[in-house]
């Protein structure tokens, strides 16, 4: 179906592009729909932030939309940066001093290993304000140094579990690679976002069923 992906940052449009594409649907993004609104992410949860966003772009673009909300739960620093996560370091949106923010936390702390998850919550929502949040999480740790130069945020520094393998699994994480060190589909088999919304696939035929 037609969907409208509620996010002007651009790393995570690709993902949410790439996994809703192969899903087979069409996503159309704020930009191309020419939706420039950003709305202000007053929740203290990523389920509310992502139902926040949701409905101010479904609003605004008329269509089925999905708003993914998203951040990295650091245990021993009680999990921050979470709901914070795109502005740590104060301004919204600048990854490389969020990097820099997080390691000098870590710096702070006692030694290593330091376990951590990305979640994300993304809310699908249909223009008669009927909606469904599902919620990915994908467990890991943070490391002190960048390793890796693709994706976004912090990929450089969180080295999941798992990885997605060749034969469609996902298996451990031998290498100590860093999700900025994936391709993108071993990324997507295990990543918080594309838990999420390999949930919103099984639930969604069910859900249009009983709300359109
Ligand atoms: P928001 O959901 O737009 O509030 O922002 C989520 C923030 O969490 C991003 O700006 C990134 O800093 C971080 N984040 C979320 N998902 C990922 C990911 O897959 N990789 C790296 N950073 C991420």
């Amino acid at each position: 179906m037609l969907i409208c992906a509620a996010t002007n940052n651009a790393g995570k449009l690709k993902e949410l592009r790439r996994i809703l594409e192969k899903q087979g649907h069409t996503v159309k993004s704020q930009k191309e729909l020419e939706i420039f609104i950003e709305p202000d992410e007053t929740g203290t949860t990523f389920e509310e932030n992502a139902k926040i966003k949701a409905q101010a772009i479904c609003a605004a673009s008329g269509i089925a939309t999905i708003a993914d909300d998203s951040g990295l739960q650091v245990d021993a620093l009680y999990g921050e940066p979470g709901v914070y996560s795109a502005r740590y370091c104060g301004v919204h949106g600048q990854d490389e001093a969020n990097n820099d923010k997080l390691i000098a936390e870590l710096n702070k702390l006692q030694a290593p290993p330091y376990t951590a998850r990305f979640v994300s919550a993304v809310c699908f929502m249909l223009p008669n304000g009927k909606s469904i949040t599902l919620i990915g999480k994908c467990e890991g740790s943070v490391i002190c140094t960048r390793k890796g130069t693709n994706g976004f945020g912090y990929d450089p520094l969180f080295v999941p579990d798992e990885i997605g393998c060749e034969d469609g699994t996902t298996c451990p994480n031998e290498q100590g690679k860093t999700y900025a060190q994936l391709e993108d589909w071993q990324k997507d088999a295990i990543s918080h976002r594309g838990k999420a919304l390999r949930q919103l696939d099984l639930q969604l035929d069910e859900f249009l069923r009983q709300n359109v």
